[in-house]
């Protein structure tokens, strides 16, 4: 077990620096470099091709989309696009990597110096500031069978699917972060999730973090104060929740601050994320002249990026998230609050599709942010996944204005849309829950509620209207909860 600093104490005494890699899968339909399908699931080894697996020989031919895709990227996060970058061979042996080496780039990357702006809970920008984002294929996938914990560690045996192999990866490299303080675990995590905004807005990959299609390394330290030297970096790999990325930065600013604390050196090494205590490990110990032996791949030409061509991609880039959000909330009259809750709850996209369908976006709101996050919550699923449309939601607040239906009917009007029971007026003449208006019904029970309450009846010939209350609820229990409350009350006081 480590021995931790409190993490107030830690933030107080040290101020950490952050260095984010994170990597991007490409959702192309083919590989980085051959034809085989990028596919995610199927049979192990059955989505490879000669050059993906390094079959001697093989040539790697380039994939003009990916390369499209990352210039794109690189765009949106305000880089520089370089004219012309190269692919080079990193060498490292791994099971999963049949050619012995990565073909990735090193001296120049397709896109560099840029920034991104990241939002924070409390309604700061902080900019990160991007070093490189280069283009490298995937490994394939080591399982160890017969460990405990799925590491290689104690394993019988080793499985391994080439699937993932040559898959087009974007690396984004971030500039040493600093000036995060004691926001630094948010302020890692929110990057990440502004980069997989970015990435789905672009189209250019699904960025889902479960499926490994987002994956985060995690770089910290420490230094007496904003004006020391960098100090000694920790690079925590392969974080794959937004959670994990928060919790790992914590972990380390207090691991690493006592340490310090005790007058020892923190050291360069890997560590291992683990999810269920947010603890880190320690890995291998990591030189920074790691000697990959790189060289430029004799099998590859260079990257050309025309000023024209990246002209042409940089006007077509799409709406990016951080302008959608500011001028959503503008055309919805969100306040900057309601605005966070929306975008944190995942609700964006829903309550834009149910304005289209035409609901007001008040109504919208109203729905998914209350009713609906409430089923959400309870089901322990997203908003995105219950199975309610916008359009429906838009057309249970049509039948709510029209006055067909009252908001408790409306509850029992979605229970009955997310149980599959069809839309909104589908479920109303199915389960018979529109408002009575009609005066038949309506006046018999509120002459047995008057007949019931000759006490309440006569506080309201005195003047007192609130006791008026007091003869709704006999009402609409008689009637289900379906009477016409305004109706009702007209009767009421034409019987008075
Ligand atoms: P490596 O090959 O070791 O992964 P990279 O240069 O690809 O190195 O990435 C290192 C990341 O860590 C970059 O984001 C970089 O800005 C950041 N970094 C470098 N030095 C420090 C430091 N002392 N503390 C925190 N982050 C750092
Ligand atoms: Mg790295």
């Amino acid at each position: 077990m480590d021995k931790l600093m409190k993490y107030s104490e830690a933030v107080e005494k040290f101020d950490p620096v952050l260095g984010l890699e994170v990597h991007v899968e490409l959702g192309t339909k083919t590989k980085m470099f051959d034809q085989s399908p990028n596919e995610f699931g199927g049979d192990p080894n059955t989505n490879i091709a000669p050059a993906s697996i390094g079959l001697p020989g093989a040539l790697p031919t380039i994939n003009k989309t990916a390369i499209e895709w990352a210039i794109r990227l690189g765009l949106a996060l305000n880089c520089e696009i370089s004219e012309v970058s190269r692919f080079a061979r990193k060498h490292y042996f791994y099971p999963d990597l049949a050619k012995a080496y990565q073909i990735s780039q090193a001296a120049v990357a397709v896109a560099h110096n840029g920034w991104v702006d990241v939002e924070l809970d409390d309604g700061d920008t902080f900019r990160v500031e991007i070093e490189r984002a280069h283009v490298e294929e995937d490994a394939g996938k080591n399982t160890h069978i017969g460990s405990e914990d799925g590491r290689i560690q104690g394993a019988a045996y080793s499985l391994v699917d080439f699937n993932r192999s040559s898959v087009p990866l974007i690396e984004i490299v971030t500039k040493p972060i600093e000036g995060a303080g004691d926001r630094a675990p948010e302020i890692a995590s929110k990057y990440v999730q502004a980069l997989r905004d970015i990435a789905r807005a672009l189209g250019v990959s699904e960025a889902r973090m479960e499926r490994g299609n987002l994956r985060a390394d995690v770089n910290v330290s420490l230094r007496e104060t904003p004006e020391s030297p960098l100090g000694t970096r920790t690079e925590t790999k392969n974080v794959n929740t937004f959670r994990g990325i928060e919790k790992a930065v914590r972990y380390e600013i207090s691991r690493q601050a006592q340490v310090l604390a005790d007058g020892g050196e923190v050291v360069q090494q890997t560590r291992h994320f683990h999810a269920e205590d947010g603890t880190t490990s320690a890995g291998r110990s990591k030189s920074d002249a790691e000697d990959y032996r790189y060289f430029p791949d004799p099998d590859l030409g260079p990257i050309v990026a025309s000023p024209e061509w990246v002209e042409r991609l940089r006007a077509e880039l799409p709406e990016l998230p951080a302008v959608r959000r500011r001028r959503l909330r503008d055309e919805w009259g969100f306040s900057e609050l309601e605005m966070r809750d929306v975008v944190n709850a995942g609700a964006m996209d829903l309550i834009e599709n149910t304005v289209s369908a035409g609901a007001s976006s008040a109504a919208a709101r109203k729905w998914w942010m209350g009713e609906l996050s409430r089923v959400a919550r309870e089901a322990d699923v997203e908003l995105e996944e219950l199975t309610v449309t916008p359009a429906q939601v838009a057309e249970l607040q049509v039948l709510v204005d029209e006055g067909k239906i009252n908001d408790k009917l409306a509850r029992q009007v979605l229970e009955g849309v997310l149980a599959g029971e069809g839309d909104p007026v589908e479920v109303v003449d199915a389960r018979g829950l529109a408002v009575v208006s009609d005066d038949g019904p309506l006046i018999a029970a509120v002459e047995a509620a008057m007949a019931d309450n000759p006490d309440v009846v006569e506080k309201i010939r005195g003047g007192k209207m609130a006791a008026i209350g007091a003869l709704m609820g006999p009402v609409m229990k008689a009637t289900r909860g379906q009477a016409d409350a305004k109706r009702v009350r007209e009767l009421i006081m034409e019987r008075i």
